[in-house]
């Protein structure tokens, strides 16, 4: 049983820091959660980061074997801690009991995912290109390169995530696989579960023989902590989740620095999915179903949450008519914490105040403390097109339905901001029939559905998720899956070693058996 102390872990060491930065508040009741938390001082921050950058040439150093035996060992001391997790979780996040238990799996499911992946050690992409020292005119070096850890990371904890993407999350799970160090900055929404999982993060630190400082967790906030985190010189690069506000002004920041560093900030998404006459072939009420099931799934507090859908002219009335019954008859549910369910309730009620936007349906039921309630606007597709503002996220179970013709609706999309996800209902012969709709959404998404809703991020090897700007700050990247890796890697490249100096991934004899590219 962790004791909750409601200090940083600069390293294995506890924080004295003595200035409080609040406390864990209950969002169903506003009732304030013990202990108090204290802010890392300045030299704690200093401190961590020096650790990280300190641990960093060891620890980037140890063979994958040993990164992977440390990240299961995360896993299993997370699992130890899940019932802690179950008790503190609702609590704090509003969620239930069964979702902190999945969470909890899924997130010892990445650390293992990346444990198996570094344990195996073809990620490195290793290329050899022998020398041919006889080559006219000019001979060709002996030149080998892989992939190398950029250094200590900051990873900031999403709210919405309190597992999964925070402490011990997808960020923190790559960058530790990739050989880097983490300096993570606790979420204020969750600080109890943040300093639950840190302790068992630095147990299996600590079992596993791993160099002090490989991780340190900073309570104090973003704004104050984390922004002089990301200053520091010695951190590499950035993982974070959350506003838009708040990823782009670390990316600022990283970008003032005098050495730049890259910003991994997933923000905003709107997830359009466009439904062709087709599709309703297979039911309208049942396909309205399982939208709403989509759209109200975890309060709608999903990055993937399915905010915006397209509806040819025409079509869909019966599909719309369920929808508006499920959103009046739709249950409001309980936030994640005050800020995010006032940022919906403004966001809610300021689109349909826009030019064009006609409320269809909110939900019946009164909100209690902290609760989100459902709702569906709509708008034409030259209404939608003519106001930019109508792209905002709404952050919670709200959508906004656009009917146009199909060219209309074309124009739409090709004019929407980069999004995590697209997603497409149709018939497979308007699929072929529409190629400039298709064409205009797999330019708009990193993720293309056909059929399907896009919550529910399977954590596999080929997952995307990521998107062009402003869902993500660099749409070239993942941060869910084993590509997640190569965002804390650099390639680097050997030329003219001795054999017995390059890394083992690079030697004549494969000592480490891993797959090579060759030449
Ligand atoms: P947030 O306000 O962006 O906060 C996330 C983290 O970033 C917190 O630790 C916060 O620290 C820090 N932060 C915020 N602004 C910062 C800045 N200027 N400099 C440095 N750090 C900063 O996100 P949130 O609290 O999770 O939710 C707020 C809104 O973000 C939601 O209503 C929703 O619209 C959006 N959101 C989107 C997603 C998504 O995946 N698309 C996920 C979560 C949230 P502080 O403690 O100082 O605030």
């Amino acid at each position: 049983m962790t004791s909750l102390l409601g200090t940083s872990f600069i390293g294995s060491t506890r924080s004295s820091g003595t200035n409080s930065c609040g406390q864990g508040i209950n969002p169903a009741t506003g009732e304030t959660l013990a202990p108090e938390y204290f802010s890392a001082t300045p030299e704690e921050v200093e401190q961590a980061v020096r650790l990280a950058a300190d641990a960093f040439p060891a620890y980037s150093a140890i063979p994958g074997k040993q990164r992977g035996a440390f990240l299961r060992a995360i896993a299993e001391r997370i699992e130890a801690a899940g019932d802690e997790i179950a008790t503190r979780g609702p609590k704090e996040t509003g969620l239930p009991e069964a979702r902190l238990r999945g969470e909890t799996g899924r997130t010892c499911g990445q650390l293992r995912m990346f444990a198996s992946l570094v344990e195996e050690g073809s990620w490195v992409d290793a290329r050899i290109e022998r020398a041919q020292p006889d080559r006219q005119p000019l001979p060709k070096p002996d030149i080998r390169s892989m992939s190398v850890p950029l250094g200590p990371v900051a990873v900031f904890c999403a709210s919405n995530f309190p597992l999964a993407f925070s402490v011990a999350g997808g960020d923190t799970a790559s960058a530790l696989a990739a050989g880097c160090p983490v300096v993570a900055i606790a979420h204020h929404s969750h600080p109890g579960l943040a300093e639950i999982v840190a302790a068992a993060v630095i147990m299996a630190a600590d079992e596993t023989g791993m160099p002090d400082g490989v991780f340190s967790l900073l309570y104090g906030g973003g704004r104050a902590v984390g922004q002089s985190v990301v200053k520091h010189p010695a951190i590499q690069a950035v993982g974070f989740t959350g506003s838009r506000a708040g990823g782009t002004a670390l990316m600022a920041t990283a970008a003032a620095r005098p050495q730049p560093i890259p910003v991994y900030a997933e923000m905003s998404s709107i997830n359009p999915v466009v439904i062709l006459p087709g599709a309703f072939a297979k039911g309208e009420e049942t396909l309205a179903e399982a939208f709403f099931g989509s759209l109200t799934m975890g309060v709608g507090q999903f990055c993937t949450n399915p905010g915006l859908v397209f509806l040819t002219e025409g079509s869909g009335d019966a599909f719309l008519a369920k929808l508006k019954s499920l959103v009046e008859a739709g249950a409001p549910g309980t936030m994640l914490n005050a800020g995010i369910c006032k940022a919906y309730q403004e966001s809610s009620s300021s689109i349909a105040a826009v030019s064009g936007v006609e409320t269809l349906a909110r939900s019946s039921a009164d909100c209690g403390h902290g609760q989100g309630a459902p709702a569906v606007f709509s708008v034409s597709a030259k209404d939608f097109l003519a106001n930019e503002e109508l792209q905002g996220e709404m952050f919670g179970p709200a959508t906004l339905v656009v009917r146009g013709s199909i060219d209309d609706i074309t124009a739409a999309v090709s004019a929407l901001e980069g999004q995590l996800t697209a997603t497409l209902h149709a018939t497979e012969d308007e699929l072929a029939a529409n190629e400039a709709l298709v064409s205009a959404l797999r330019n708009r998404c990193g993720r293309l559905l056909f059929g399907g809703f896009p919550t529910g991020v399977e954590v596999c090897s080929s997952m995307v998720h990521g998107g062009p700007y402003p869902s993500t700050s660099d749409g070239r990247s993942t941060s869910v899956g084993t590509m997640a890796i190569h965002r804390f890697t650099r390639p680097a490249a050997w030329q003219g070693f001795p054999d017995a100096a390059l890394p083992a991934e690079l030697r004549n004899g494969n000592p480490l058996g891993i797959k090579r590219h060759e030449a």
